[in-house]
C-alpha cells in the first residue's frame, strides 16, 4: 500500500517506519528540513531502541523515503497519517494549529481519494475539522474530492515504541464510513496476524479513547505518589503497599510506581487538554483536576527531602544528578522532572552535576543558559566531590551501581532517590543515609 506520514517525531518516524517493514511504500514528511537531512543521510533524528534498524533497511530497499516536499508526499499515499504534534495552549486545550495545517496541505494538493488518519493526540471533534479544513483548501481550488477520514490514535511508549508499533495490544480505528475501515484493516492485519486487534468505533469515541487512556494511567500514579505521602508518615512502605496491592488482577501491577511525578510530552498535556473538554462541556473532571495537582507537588518530592537535609540555603553544594529523560530508554526531555528538580536546586544557589546516558544533547538544549549546572560524560564524574546523589530517571544502569565507588566519591554517604531502585536496608547496611519516595524506612 502507498502511505504518507506527515511529522517524523517519535510517532510519525516509528509509525512510518513499522510500516514500510511490512512491505508499504511510505513517504515521511516533516517541514523540519534539519530531521529530514538527518534522516536522507542515513541518521536518525531521535534515540528509540530499534528504530535505527528498521528505518536503515527499509530506506535501503526504496520502501521508506523522506521529504519536506508537501506536493510530492500527498500525491504519493493513498493513506495519509497525520502524527505532527499537539502541545498545550495557554489555556490547556489541544493547540490544533499543526493538525489543521497538515490537512490542509492534503487539500491543497490531492488530486485522487485518501483517506486522512489522525494519528495525532485530538480532542473529541478534530475530525469534524480535518474535514472541514480539507473542504475548504478543495473549495479554494474549486474542486470536491471524495475522502474520508480516520481517527486512529496511538498508544505507543516511548523507549518501547518500536515494539509497540510492531506487537500492538490494540488498534483503535474511529471512522464513519467501510470503504477507511477495508482499507485501515488491510493496512494493519500485518500486525495482528494472531489476533484481532482492530477496535472499529464512533469517531469521537476513537478520539477520547486516547485522551481517557493517558488520565487512567496518570490518575494511577498521582495515586500512588500521594499514597506515598501519607505511607512515609505512618511507618509504611510504599514498595511493599505497591506489591500487596499489585498482584490483585484487578488492579494489575502496571504504573503503581511512586516516584518523581509523571512528565514526558503526553501525560501532562493530555490531563491538561481533557480536564479543559470537560470545562468546555461544562463537565467538572474533578479527579484529573486532584491528579494534576498533586503531580505537580510530587515533581519537587526531592527537592523537598534535600531541603529537610540541609536547610533552604543549598549555596555551596553540589548534587550529583543521575538520569536527565523523563523515563529510561528515550532522549525526550519534555515535561521532564528532572527540569523541575535542577532548576528548584540551582534556585537555592546549589550546583548541580548532571548525566545521563542518551538525553544529555537534549537536556543541554532545553536548559540552555541555566547558570550551575554542569552536564558531564559518566555517572563517576557526576559523583566526584558532590554531596549527595540525587536519582530521578529509573535507566537500568543505575539499578546496581558500585556502591563502594559511590561512597568514596560523594562529600558524604547520601542518596536521595526518586524511583526507590535500592531496598533501605541493603543502603544501611553499606553506611548509607538513604532517602526514597514513600519508604518510612528511608
Ligand atoms: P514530535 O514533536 O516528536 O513530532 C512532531 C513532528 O511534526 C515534528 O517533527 C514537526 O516538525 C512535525 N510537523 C509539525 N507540523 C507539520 C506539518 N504541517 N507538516 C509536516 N510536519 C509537521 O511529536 P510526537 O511525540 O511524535 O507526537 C505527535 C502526536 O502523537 C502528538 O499529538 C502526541 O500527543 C501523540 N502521541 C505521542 C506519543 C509519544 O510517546 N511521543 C505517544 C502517543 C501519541
Amino acid at each position: 500500500m502507498k502511505v504518507t506520514v506527515v511529522g517524523t517525531g517519535y510517532v510519525g518516524l516509528v509509525t512510518g517506519a513499522c510500516l514500510s517493514e511490512m512491505g508499504n511504500h511510505v513517504v515521511c514528511l516533516d517541514v523540519d528540513e534539519r530531521k529530514i537531512r538527518i534522516l536522507n543521510e542515513g541518521g536518525i533524528p531521535i534515540h528509540e531502541p530499534g528504530l535505527e534498524e528498521i528505518v536503515r533497511r527499509n530506506a535501503a530497499a526504496g520502501r521508506l523515503q523522506f521529504t519536506t516536499d508537501v506536493e510530492t508526499a500527498v500525491a504519493h499515499g493513498t493513506v495519509q497519517f497525520i502524527g505532527v504534534g499537539t502541545p498545550p495552549d495557554e489555556d490547556g486545550s489541544a493547540d490544533l494549529q499543526y493538525v489543521l495545517a497538515a490537512a490542509r496541505n492534503i487539500g491543497r494538493h490531492m488530486t485522487d481519494y485518501k483517506v486522512i488518519v489522525d494519528k495525532s493526540t485530538v480532542p473529541v471533534g478534530t475530525a469534524a475539522k480535518v474535514r472541514d479544513a480539507v473542504r475548504q483548501a478543495l473549495a479554494e481550488r474549486g474542486l470536491e474530492m471524495d475522502f474520508s477520514v480516520v481517527s486512529n490514535p496511538e498508544f505507543l511508549k516511548e523507549g518501547a515504541a518500536v515494539e509497540d508499533c510492531m506487537r500492538p495490544d490494540r488498534i483503535v480505528v474511529g471512522a464513519d464510513d467501510e470503504r477507511a475501515v477495508l482499507l485501515m484493516r488491510a493496512l494493519y492485519t500485518p500486525f495482528m496476524r494472531n489476533h484481532d486487534r482492530l477496535l472499529v468505533m464512533d469517531l469521537p469515541s476513537a478520539e477520547f479513547t486516547k485522551y481517557a487512556a493517558n488520565a487512567m494511567l496518570a490518575t494511577r500514579i498521582s495515586f500512588m505518589n500521594e499514597l506515598s505521602r501519607l505511607a512515609e508518615k505512618v511507618g509504611a512502605d510504599i514498595e511493599s503497599v505497591r506489591k500487596g496491592i499489585g498482584s490483585d488482577p484487578r488492579i494489575g501491577t502496571h504504573f503503581l510506581y511512586a516516584g518523581t511525578g509523571y512528565g514526558g510530552s503526553c501525560f501532562p498535556k493530555d490531563v491538561k487538554a481533557l480536564i479543559h473538554t470537560g470545562r468546555e462541556n461544562g463537565v467538572r473532571l474533578e479527579v484529573l483536576e486532584a491528579v494534576e495537582s498533586v503531580n505537580d507537588r510530587q515533581k519537587l518530592v526531592l527537592v523537598d527531602k534535600i531541603v529537610a537535609r540541609y536547610g533552604e540555603d543549598l549555596a555551596g553544594r553540589t548534587f550529583a544528578l543521575w538520569g536527565l529523560a523523563f523515563k529510561p530508554n528515550t532522549d525526550d526531555m519534555r515535561e521532564a522532572p528532572s527540569r523541575v528538580v535542577v532548576e528548584a536546586l540551582l534556585a537555592r544557589g546549589a550546583r548541580v552535576r548532571a548525566y545521563d546516558p542518551v538525553a544529555m544533547d537534549e537536556a543541554r538544549r532545553v536548559m540552555e543558559g541555566l547558570q550551575g549546572v554542569d552536564f558531564v560524560a559518566s555517572q563517576a564524574e557526576a559523583l566526584a566531590g558532590a554531596d549527595a546523589l540525587v536519582v530521578v530517571t529509573e535507566w537500568k544502569e543505575f539499578r546496581n551501581p558500585d556502591f563502594d565507588g559511590i561512597k568514596a566519591a560523594l562529600k558524604q554517604p547520601v542518596i536521595f532517590d526518586g524511583r526507590n531502585l535500592y531496598d533501605p536496608a541493603y543502603m544501611k547496611s553499606l553506611g548509607f543515609e538513604y532517602r526514597a519516595i514513600g519508604r518510612a524506612g528511608a
